[in-house]
């Protein structure tokens, strides 16, 4: 008796993980992100106030290279991208900063985990994405997330 109502339990929990899955693959195929971690063990580096950062238009600090560069996450340094002179992985080479994020397309990208992180997901990293977001197109960004919120289990 306890066999049969142990296996409907897994059975009801194994088909709701689908449904999850499903949901994040669509918001995935929607979007057509690069997979992107939604968390981080660096992330006690950050800098404690990600809303005031430097304008999207400001140049490379050591190059003075004016487009598609990145901020460093833990000084808000400005800094040009691999594509250009390297400036941002030379600074975490010499400084440790493994935190950045891209002014070009807005990506987080941590060296450390040598991957992406998901900056709409990651409750630390939604500062600095909205002021970046709100320089590149004028906005706020949409709120995404609001699924897992609503998706509490019901207990009345
Ligand atoms: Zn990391
Ligand atoms: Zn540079
Ligand atoms: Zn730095």
């Amino acid at each position: 008796m306890s066999a049969s109502t142990r296996g409907f339990s897994s059975s009801a929990s194994a088909s709701s993980a689908m449904i999850l899955e499903e949901v994040d693959d669509l918001i995935g195929a929607e979007s057509g992100w690069v997979e992107a971690k939604t968390s981080c063990d660096h992330l006690h580096t950050l800098s404690f106030d990600l809303y005031h950062i430097p304008h999207i238009d400001t140049p490379c600090n050591i190059c003075q290279h004016t487009r598609e560069n990145w901020i460093c996450l833990i000084c808000k340094d400005i800094l040009c991208s691999r594509f250009v002179n390297k400036h941002m992985f030379n600074h975490y080479q010499e400084t440790g900063h493994c935190l950045a994020l891209s002014y070009s397309d807005l990506s987080v990208w941590c060296f450390n985990c040598d991957a992406y992180l998901d900056a709409e997901f990651i409750t630390q990293l939604r500062p600095i994405h909205e002021s970046a977001y709100l320089f590149k197109f004028g906005v706020r960004p949409p709120i995404r997330g609001t699924i897992s919120q609503v998706r509490e289990p019901d207990r009345s």
